[in-house]
């Protein structure tokens, strides 16, 4: 029996020994697998916290249905039937724009006619397709989107978003490890993302009408992408995210070893070793470190420095998340949207605050509402450590001047992310080609996690999904080996 171990139990660590399971017994190759949990709980970065009759996350509050990954998980889960759409009227979102709220327009029209952008910026935008090629093959998002869409673009509509998905800093991020769909867009607009985007709505309206006809001849046809449009629904369940990463965790049952670490990792002859944090040690064929970056680099170091230094410059942003709880009578806002994100020149505290109650149901308690805020992130990682009285007041502070909200929260909660996402600063692809060039010298080793190719749930699941197909064909190959 070929045994594998996986450290870490967040979504990715849990996927991957999922997967490996699951590919392991198509092949018909037998299996043993370990997950290692340096936590006393699974999950990692999802937590979905029931209290006081709300349910809470910790974390990310769910994942987009625009890609197919997670909602495949689910399918093999069988627990499609159990996901939560949220709400339609999730999908209107609003930036907190010199001192006012404005609704982020859906289509070109509306934007031209908002009041999000002056004329100068739009006017800006529209030259988009004269956009100069880049200097660098590998630019910070703030050079890419200041060539395309220009500063004003940047500063009120990008920049809130990076900080939204990854708490990051546009002027240090890398635009193709971040957003690598954008640098496709431009390869395929030959410099213009406004041509890409032409071109692919061609296509789709080709697609629709060739998909139309074959349903016309009775044909079934697959349709791609759901009613979501192009930024996709938010997808989680009743209990919470958390459901998802219990439910892979119920399946390991006693495969998953909770509150042990992973110290160091030792290879002995043709296996690897590895020794726990407390006492003991796991020995395996396979390995996969699902760890994140700063973690793996220590319990690395001992195989291959070089891989362990790399892994340790991949930097993690501070972040707290916020959470208040309100007698829903006592605001006034309609709350009817996803929330708001704050553009940094504001010079508020919060990144951002979503309507979590508005966006999904059981949220909250009967008549009341959840409010989530974000603050910290990379632009103000000082302001994620701020004292919980001095962080509650900020952020009611925030809401009372940008929502109007007076009343006092009948429920707060506070969860603290010390090392919250990675940041793909410039170089970081490079560092990843560094970093695979000398896995290559470790076989049976392999790294998947938020800290590679996407934070997103999506993102996490894809790369957890490649990495277990490539661990059942090394078991394969090496079992191979051994029968001959
Ligand atoms: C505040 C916040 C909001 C987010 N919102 C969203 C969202 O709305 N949608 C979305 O798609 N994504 C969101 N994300 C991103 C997403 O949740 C994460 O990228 C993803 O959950 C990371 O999963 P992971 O398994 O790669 O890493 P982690 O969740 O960090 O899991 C790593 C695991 O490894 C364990 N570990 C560490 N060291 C060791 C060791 N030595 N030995 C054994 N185990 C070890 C840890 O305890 C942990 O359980 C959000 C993230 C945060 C922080």
């Amino acid at each position: 029996m070929t045994s594998v171990v996986v450290v870490g139990a967040g979504i990715s660590g849990l996927t991957a020994a999922f997967y490996v399971n699951k590919f392991a017994q198509e092949a018909g190759v037998e299996a043993e697998i370990t997950v290692l949990e340096a936590a006393p709980r699974a999950g990692g970065k999802i937590r979905s916290e029931h209290y006081k009759g709300y349910v809470i996350e910790a974390g990310s509050n769910g994942f987009l249905d625009n890609k197919p990954f997670t909602l495949e998980l689910c399918d093999d889960l069988g627990i499609s039937s159990r996901l939560l759409k949220s709400r339609d009227s999730a999908r209107r979102r609003f930036l907190y724009i010199n001192g006012r709220l404005r609704e982020l327009p859906t289509s070109a029209v509306g934007f031209l006619f908002s009041d999000i952008l002056s004329w100068k910026g739009k006017l800006r935008m529209a030259l988009e397709p004269f956009t100069k090629p880049a200097q660098e093959e590998d630019e910070t998002i703030a050079s890419f989107v200041r060539r395309h869409l220009g500063e004003e673009a940047l500063r009120k509509l990008v920049a809130p978003m990076v900080s939204g998905v990854f708490a990051g800093d546009p002027y240090r991020m890398s635009l193709k490890s971040a957003f690598p769909v954008m640098a496709q867009l431009e390869k395929e607009g030959n410099g213009s993302l406004m041509r890409a985007a032409l071109k692919r709505m061609k296509k789709a309206k080709e697609m629709k009408k060739k998909l139309a006809e074959a349903e016309r001849q009775g044909k079934r046809v697959h349709k791609p992408g759901s009613a979501a449009g192009p930024g996709g629904v938010l997808t989680s369940f009743p209990e919470g995210i958390e459901y998802l990463t219990q439910t892979l965790a119920s399946r390991l049952g006693d495969r998953l070893l909770l509150n042990k670490a992973a110290a160091s990792i030792e290879r002995a002859g043709g296996e690897y070793v590895v020794h726990l944090a407390k006492r003991g040690s796991v020995a395996c064929d396979a390995l996969v470190v699902a760890a994140p970056a700063y973690s793996a680099a220590e319990m690395l170091s001992s195989l291959d420095a070089r891989v362990a230094e790399e892994l340790a410059g991949i930097p993690y942003t501070k972040l707290a998340v916020v959470a208040f709880g309100y007698e829903r009578s006592e605001i006034e806002h309609p709350l009817e949207g996803f929330g708001f994100l704050v553009p940094h020149e504001e010079g508020r505290t919060i990144l951002g605050c979503l309507w979590d109650s508005s966006m999904f149901d059981h949220r909250a308690p009967e008549g009341k509402a959840l409010l989530r805020m974000m603050v910290g992130g990379a632009r103000a990682e000082e302001k994620a450590m701020l004292g919980d009285e001095e962080l509650v007041d900020a952020c009611k502070r925030d809401l009372r001047d940008i929502m109007g909200i007076d009343a006092e929260p009948e429920m707060i909660r506070i969860y603290r992310h010390h090392r919250a996402i990675p940041q793909y600063l410039v170089g970081h692809s490079a560092r990843l080609e560094r970093i695979e060039a000398r896995l290559r010298d470790l076989p049976g080793v392999f790294l998947t996690g938020n800290a590679y190719r996407g934070v997103g749930i999506n993102d996490c699941v894809h790369q957890a999904k490649e990495a277990a197909k490539r661990v059942v064909e090394f078991i394969t190959k090496a079992r191979g080996k051994v029968a001959e």
